[in-house]
Formats: C-alpha cells, sequence, structure tokens
C-alpha cells in the first residue's frame, strides 16, 4: 500500500523517576522518494505537541514542552527519504508529557502535522515566508506504543512543571524585595540597551494591542475569521484569553532572556505555559516594533492564557477556524493573526 508508516516504539516498562525515551521511526512506503517536512513532528525530537499520549481512561495527556516560535524554514527542515527506506530517531516523551504517575499510556504521532512532498516537485524556496506547497496526498498509517509507568522514587518533571516551580521561588523573593505594584516593568536578561529599549517598545505596544482589542471586541468578520464560527461560550473564551494576557502584560513580572538560551536556527522566541520567562531570539531583531509586539502577543498567550501551537502561518490558521474552530480558540498564532489585522494598519 502507498503510504507513510509512522510508528513508535517503547520499551514495555519504565520507572517514573528516569526519563521516559523511545524510538520514532517513518518509513517511506509511497513509491516515490520524498521530503518529509520535520517541523511539528517527532522527526526533530520533542520540540513540539506533536504527540498525542493517552493514560489507560483513553484521558490526552495535554504537553507542557517548550513551546517555539520560529520561521522561514530552510533545507535543514525537511528529511529526504528514498522510497522503501526507514529514518529512526529518539525521542524523549517525559520532559514535554506528564507520564510519570503509575498507569498504562498510549502514544502516537499526530498525523495531521506529518507533510510530504514529491521530491521531483519540491521548491525548498517556496516554504520560506510560511508559504506551503501542496503537499502529496499519503495515507499516514499510525502504529502507536502502549508502556507501563511504575512509580519509582522522585517524579521527573516536565520542562513547564520544572520552570514554574523555579519561577515561584524566584518570584516569592522579589515579591517581598519590592514591594507589591500594580503595574510591572519587565526585566532583561543578556541583550545590548538599545535590544532592552527595542523589546519594553514591543512590550508596551503589546499590551496597548490588547487593550484596544478588548474595548473593541465583537462577533464581526475578522473574529469569525481568526476564531470560526460564532457561539457564546467561545467568544466568551477567547475574550477572557485576551484579558488574562493583558494582565500578564501589566501585572506579571516578566523577564525577557536573549542569551540564546532554548533558541535553534531560525527561531523568533520561546516561552512555555504559565512562564513569566520569554527568550527572545535571532529572528525577532529582523521584524518592525508592531510584528515585534504581535510576536509578544502570542509568547503571552502561551504564558497568561496557556494556548497551544497546533498550527502556525496565516492560511493553515483560517483553515483551522474553518474546521475546528474549538482548536482555533486555542491556538496562539490565531490570536497574533486576529490582532495584526485589528491592530496594525495595512
Ligand atoms: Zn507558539
Amino acid at each position: 500500500m502507498k503510504n507513510i508508516e509512522c510508528k513508535i516504539v517503547s520499551k514495555k516498562k519504565y520507572y517514573s523517576h528516569q526519563k521516559i525515551s523511545m524510538k520514532f521511526e517513518i518509513i517511506n512506503n509511497t513509491g516515490q522518494d520524498v521530503y518529509i517536512y520535520k517541523w511539528g513532528t517527532p522527526l526533530e525530537g520533542i520540540m513540539t505537541d506533536c504527540l498525542t499520549v493517552k493514560n489507560s481512561k483513553g484521558k490526552k495527556i495535554e504537553y507542557d514542552g517548550l513551546f517555539i516560535y520560529r520561521e522561514k524554514p530552510d533545507k535543514k527542515a525537511f528529511l529526504f527519504l528514498k522510497n522503501g527506506k526507514k529514518s529512526i530517531n529518539e525521542i524523549e516523551i517525559s520532559g514535554a508529557y506528564n507520564v510519570s504517575s503509575g498507569n498504562k499510556y498510549s502514544v502516537e504521532c499526530n498525523s495531521r502535522n506529518i507533510m510530504v512532498f514529491s521530491a521531483v516537485d519540491m521548491k525548498i524556496d517556496d516554504f520560506k515566508k510560511r508559504k506551503m506547497p501542496s503537499s502529496l496526498k499519503t495515507v499516514i498509517e499510525n502504529t502507536p506504543a502502549v508502556f507501563e509507568v511504575v512509580k519509582k522514587g522522585k517524579k521527573k518533571q516536565t520542562i513547564g512543571e520544572n520552570f514554574r516551580k523555579e519561577e515561584k521561588n524566584k518570584f516569592a523573593k522579589k515579591k517581598s524585595d519590592r514591594g507589591l505594584e500594580s503595574v510591572k516593568e519587565p526585566t532583561f536578561e543578556g541583550g545590548t540597551d538599545e535590544q532592552h529599549e527595542i523589546t519594553l517598545r514591543a512590550h508596551r505596544i503589546a499590551l496597548d494591542f490588547c487593550e484596544n482589542v478588548l474595548l473593541n471586541f465583537a462577533n464581526d468578520e475578522l473574529y469569525n475569521i481568526w476564531f470560526g464560527a460564532h457561539t457564546d461560550s467561545r467568544f466568551q473564551l477567547v475574550k477572557s484569553n485576551f484579558t488574562k494576557i493583558k494582565e500578564g502584560l501589566e501585572q506579571t513580572q516578566f523577564n525577557y532572556y536573549m542569551t540564546g538560551q532554548n533558541c535553534i536556527a531560525g527561531m523568533v522566541a520561546v516561552t512555555y505555559k504559565g512562564a513569566t520567562q520569554i527568550g527572545l531570539c535571532d529572528l525577532f531583531w529582523e521584524r518592525s516594533d508592531e510584528e515585534r509586539a504581535a510576536a509578544l502577543l502570542h509568547e503571552h498567550s502561551h504564558a497568561s492564557a496557556w494556548t497551544l501551537d497546533y498550527v502556525y502561518g496565516s492560511e493553515s490558521c483560517e483553515q483551522l477556524a474553518i474546521d475546528r474552530p474549538d482548536d482555533a480558540i486555542k491556538n496562539a498564532d490565531n490570536y497574533e493573526f486576529y490582532v495584526e489585522d485589528t491592530q496594525i494598519p495595512a
């Protein structure tokens, strides 16, 4: 059968104090040589919510790893796979999914993220500026893994849990040092004075954007484009998320670090759910003030409203709003595009 096979191969049993690692295998049975887009898939390790992990009751384990924001894929974003060949890489899932509570789990690849392109038609340049060429219509055959985690010693924490704990300690200290103020200016780590100024400006513009959005928030054309068909509960959730983002920008002590930590090539910024730390990477500086503000808003939506990255890019986000509005209202880039469309004059 012509298909792409995605297979997770795990051990049967793990212990909760250890890293839980397994293998991801992707096999090309399409009858031709292909390129596979690595971003958003386990082909690059667990950099995104690329797996569906469920416990024995069928409950989905929420992603709690890094949220990375990037653009302009280059050749390295693709895996070339000859017909009939297989690629295998190691994935560590305990850093991104909380699977340490003594249970049975199943894990499979999110097949909707797998994009396959004919090696003959592929023009990598088309991918620049987030423009996607049409992909090959392939059947993705998913083979999940099932494993058991036995409780032992101190539980392995996810990246999100670790950072939030660290920050809680830091924040508790800061509070007593500084007293309580209602408006908190962000702090900076690494970077130049100029970069601090640029970031402070973007932070303030992002706050302005949020205030304007909330003042004029309505069930109108732009709302429908980015958040899909109107229902009262979805509308209220988006509004409440914008309120959380605004309050975060205003009242939470955020730290922007420019040390390069957690940054990889092609990245704009990085954060995680519930964060007070946002990392700024190389491509952040290539944007205009307003584009930087919109990017910060994307990051703050993860940090303060716990949004996810289901899809990136305007076309995919518009399609998400049509097909799956319940996911669109939780997708960080949909917030960013809504803000760009309503707040940045064309
Ligand atoms: Zn994101």
